[in-house]
């Protein structure tokens, strides 16, 4: 499935089959996730993407061909950190997800909406045998950058979830086995999702712009609302934090200085590192993480796509192949 230009639906489209290169695998795709990354992509909220694009980052394939680390018929993941130079200040100092040169999956480089990829074996992970392929995809890129974001808020014991989608309802699971206690917001009067939430082991869900009945120790928003930013700041205590992890958000309203001082924090979060996804993947099997997927034929790419921007799937779009 092809993007030729933004803001158009993909096109079924028949490409030369890619071969690997020095240190590349060449996979079979069994399964990919789509992220609300894709989206973004798709209507042209993200700049410069290769053109024409095969989206897709949340890949779990067979190993067909080339490279060292897998053997053939292996199963592994390729997620939306595919290539970094290794060189840069941030790379030798373990933050390679801020790379200069970073490469990203179904960005830069062609990804999983399609039969036959390739990658760079050095950024692939093993898939935990634990999972399906259809349950393991989302762990790729909603569970790890999820994953990241939780790491980053801190040890906040009561911590909100604004934006209960494919990464909140795994992030949900591995905060409540930590101990915390996990506040879902969603859309006010979206008591589907809210029920979802409460299902996972959430302590409080509603509204996300009202907040709960008491205040939080950190925010994160998955929602790409930016006027869910003062919003959580207003929910959060003093030295709360407030964590945007999406890659793209609408603008944040302006808003006064007093919901910032008390020395709240408001940081993004920007991709990830091998290290986010190895501690993850070996994370999840164990709480154990539970995907909530709709699955869909790689030709309903588009379907997909538009469900996820209507806010109408519970948990993750997967594309099965
Ligand atoms: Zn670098
Ligand atoms: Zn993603």
């Amino acid at each position: 499935m092809v993007l030729d230009a933004p803001r158009i639906p993909l096109r079924p489209g028949e490409l030369p089959e890619p071969t690997a290169e020095r240190g590349q695998v060449l996979l079979r795709v069994r399964a990919c996730g789509v992220c609300r990354t894709d989206l973004h992509i798709v209507d042209g909220e993200l700049p410069k993407p290769k053109l024409p694009l095969v989206p897709g980052h949340q890949i779990v394939g067979q190993v067909v061909d080339g490279g060292e680390r897998f053997s053939p018929g292996a199963r592994v993941g390729v997620p939306w950190l595919g290539w970094t130079c290794g060189e840069c200040r941030f790379c030798t100092s373990g933050r390679e997800n801020l790379c200069d040169r970073a490469r990203f999956t179904g960005y830069d480089v062609d990804g999983g909406y399609t039969e036959l990829v390739v990658a760079d074996e050095r950024f692939c992970f093993a898939i935990p045998e634990a999972y399906t392929d259809d349950h393991a995809a989302p762990l790729l890129c909603a569970g790890l950058i999820g994953y990241r974001s939780l790491r980053l808020a801190g040890d906040a014991e009561r911590i909100g979830l604004y934006g209960f989608g494919a990464s909140a309802h795994l992030i949900c699971q591995v905060a409540v086995w930590q101990g915390r206690r996990v506040f879902a917001g969603t859309r006010a009067g979206d008591d589907d999702t809210q029920a979802f939430a409460l299902s996972l082991g959430a302590a409080w869900a509603g509204d996300a712009s009202e907040g709960p009945p008491e205040a939080l120790d950190a925010v994160i928003v998955f929602a790409p609302v930016g006027a869910l930013v003062p919003a959580a700041l207003r929910h959060v205590r003093k030295g709360g934090s407030v964590v945007c992890a999406g890659i793209h958000m609408s603008e944040i309203p302006s808003f006064p200085y007093e919901l910032l001082w008390g020395e709240r924090v408001v940081r993004s979060v920007a991709n990830l590192t091998r290290a986010d996804g190895d501690e993850f993947l070996e994370l999840a099997p164990s709480v154990p993480v539970r995907t909530e997927v709709e699955t869909f034929a790689l030709e309903e790419a588009n379907e997909a796509l538009g469900r996820l921007r209507r806010g109408e799937l519970r948990g993750a779009a997967v594309l099965v192949l």
